[in-house]
């Protein structure tokens, strides 16, 4: 049977419709403020005018004019729709999700704006707090530090929490409506956060994350409905406190909605900020066999093999537990000692029924770094987790991962265990 669009296809377009339209448009960089400006203040043109010919590059408002359909179908090539520059379902949907309030770029894939830090070692410190769904300073500071330890662990940067009145570079702060950048939120739902870029871009505001204290916050997952994930969303704001614009790739840590938590950055985020700050040197790396696993609880265990220098095993349906591993640890090198830069896993789970939920960073007893909530299984094979200061190595490295086993079959509850490591830099 032939398909045809058929009237219902089309949402009706009323004057107030799209009215909404141009302001999405103009709100996130796809219509450019100056053409609506010309609208009222120009004069029309010439009747003799060669150009009267064409249609006049201005906007009417609540008409869905040439330079509004142009923008339009940018949106709608940004965002992966189809380019039909109508006003359909699929754009609809898609402009009513959450989202960052900064401005999308009309390129492909990841782009830099410009503007870079120059130094390495970045501070940021807290202007207030939320205390949305029991949130403390304390568990907002592992938030934010896991969030900086994604970028920290693909490039020379490092992220160090200072007090406020140390007048850190990136100065986070929770804000509702009109907090006086000339940005307002606007409530509940819509625009989640905003950022501004590295400086010189907006003097002392440079490299700035406001968080809309409107939204309701957490740090759990499942996140609960309506709640946004803190750690997702301060994710991709430092993206723009680093200097990255918009990405168009569905999936990636850049792209301008929010569609659930998201705690690991995209090869083309990954891509995007080593374009503006490079890689970084790994002075030592030292890794151990998956057979060195030390098991929390092992008669949590309904088996466990050794084969070669991999250890596999299979958890009781319906628990939790922990694994260690102790890193060889080069403390000093040719006279230096030397500063974390990550940890690396090599495992894989069977299934979804065996899930590392968490995994964290100790050097000696204390506790460097935490990647909480991460839900990973399947194969990963080279994963990494950052560490967002990047301190010197004192006593020895360790990495304890959280697992939970879930119910179904025995083997769908397998896990191997093939190694595990650390980066380390000068
Ligand atoms: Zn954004
Ligand atoms: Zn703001």
């Amino acid at each position: 049977m032939k398909k045809t669009i058929s009237k219902s296809d089309f949402v009706p377009k009323t004057t107030d419709d799209i009215a909404q339209l141009q302001k999405h448009l103009g709100l996130f960089g796809y219509l450019n403020a100056e053409d609506c400006a010309h609208a009222s203040d120009e004069l029309p043109p010439e009747p003799d005018d060669e150009e009267s010919t064409l249609e006049p590059n201005v906007i009417e408002e609540g008409k869905l004019d040439k330079p509004t359909i142009e923008a339009l179908k940018k949106y709608q090539h940004f965002h992966c729709l189809e380019c039909s520059g109508k006003l359909d379902e699929g754009t609809i949907n898609s402009m009513g999700k959450k989202r960052c309030a900064m401005p999308d770029s009309i390129v492909a894939e990841f782009s830099a704006q410009g503007n870079k830090w120059n130094k390495t070692e970045i501070t940021y410190g807290f202007q207030n707090y939320t205390a949305d769904n029991g949130l403390t300073p304390a568990k907002i500071h592992q938030a934010i530090a896991q969030a900086f330890s994604l970028w920290a662990a693909e490039t020379p940067l490092s992220f160090r929490l200072v007090n406020f009145s140390a007048n850190p570079d990136i100065r986070i702060r929770f804000a509702s409506g009109n907090h006086g950048d000339g940005a307002s939120f606007d409530g509940r739902s819509g625009v989640l956060a905003h950022a501004f870029y590295p400086p010189p871009n907006g003097g002392a505001l440079a490299g700035d994350a406001h968080f809309d204290e409107a939204e309701s916050w957490t740090i759990n997952i499942p996140t609960g409905s309506g709640k946004i994930d803190l750690v997702t969303v301060a994710a991709h704001e430092f993206g723009h406190s680093l200097g990255l614009r918009h990405s168009n790739v569905n999936g990636s840590m850049m792209f301008p909605s929010y569609s659930g938590p998201k705690r690991a950055l995209h090869r083309d985020d990954k891509a995007g900020i080593r374009r503006i700050y490079g890689g970084y040197n790994i002075a030592h790396a030292s890794w151990i066999h998956g057979t060195s696993v030390q098991i929390e609880y092992p008669e949590r265990l309904q088996r466990i093999k050794r084969a070669g220098f991999y250890t596999y095993l299979y958890g009781k349906a319906n628990t939790t537990n922990w694994f260690h591993f102790a890193i060889p640890t080069p403390v000093i090198v040719d006279k230096k000692r030397l500063k974390i830069l990550c940890a690396i896993l090599r495992f894989r789970t069977f299934s979804d029924n065996a899930i590392v939920k968490h995994v964290q960073i100790y050097d000696g007893y204390s506790k460097i770094a935490s990647h909480n909530n991460i839900n990973l299984s399947g194969n990963q094979w080279f994963t990494k987790f950052g560490v967002a200061h990047k301190p010197y190595v004192r006593w020895g490295l360790g990495i304890s991962l959280g697992v939970e086993f879930k119910g179904g079959t025995v083997g769908s509850r397998r896990m191997d265990f093939v190694a595990a490591g650390c980066d380390l830099i000068k």
